[in-house]
């Protein structure tokens, strides 16, 4: 299968980031996550596209999503992939996002409010998961969740020490584990909430 990797990254860099953004928005064009009210963030771009190509998308696959946000992840996960499904606690954000994503004409993007530390079972498995808050522990619902030969990165951590990790889950089901850096983003409510 090709690699996406040059399409995303070209993708990447014309998306116009203030558009998820309600204020501040002189502030997107540096590389820092921001606030975006309720005391979460519209994360770091470079982390963004950090995360996305860890996870190899290609376009015949499901994502799952946790963490909806602003929804600027979302619309690149959903520019390359067959079908987003994305999880958001707070209404407000969820309903913005959903907003945002419809204007941009996305028609693969399957919106949910609520916890969503255990995955999205009705719709698995997914060849791609993408979590956007920090777990203490990677969720075992999330890995149940995952296909044969699926990849997903996670933040986890405590709220001082994090670390991004890439779980691959291969052909005979084995979990395998990479680190990819250090990093610090907002924490995964409900089950696994450090
Ligand atoms: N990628 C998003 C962006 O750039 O806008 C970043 C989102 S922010 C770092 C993490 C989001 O995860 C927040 O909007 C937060 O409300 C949400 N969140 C935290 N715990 C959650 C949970 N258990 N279920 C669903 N969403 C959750």
């Amino acid at each position: 299968m090709k690699s996406q990797r040059k399409e995303i990254i070209s993708y990447f860099k014309q998306m116009d980031r203030s558009f998820f953004m309600d204020s501040n928005k002189d502030l997107a064009v540096f590389d820092q996550a921001l606030p975006i009210g309720f005391e979460q963030t519209i994360s770091q771009p470079s982390l963004v596209l950090e995360m996305t190509l860890a996870l190899d998308l290609h376009p015949e696959q499901k994502v799952l999503e946790l963490g909806t946000g602003s929804g600027f992840q979302t619309a690149l996960l959903a520019a390359f992939s067959e079908s987003v499904y994305t999880i958001e606690r707070i209404e407000e954000l969820h309903a913005r996002a959903k907003e945002r994503l419809a204007q941009l004409n996305f028609q693969n993007i399957h919106f949910k409010l609520g916890d969503g530390s255990e995955g999205w079972k009705e719709f698995a498995p997914y060849d791609r998961i993408m979590v956007t808050a920090a777990a203490a522990e990677v969720p075992k619902e999330l890995l149940e969740q995952l296909e044969i030969g699926g990849k997903m990165v996670i933040p986890v951590g405590s709220s001082f020490s994090q670390e991004l990790r890439l779980i691959e889950k291969d052909h005979q089901g084995k979990i395998y584990t990479t680190l990819l850096s250090e990093v610090l983003f907002v924490p995964l409510k409900g089950k696994y909430e450090r």
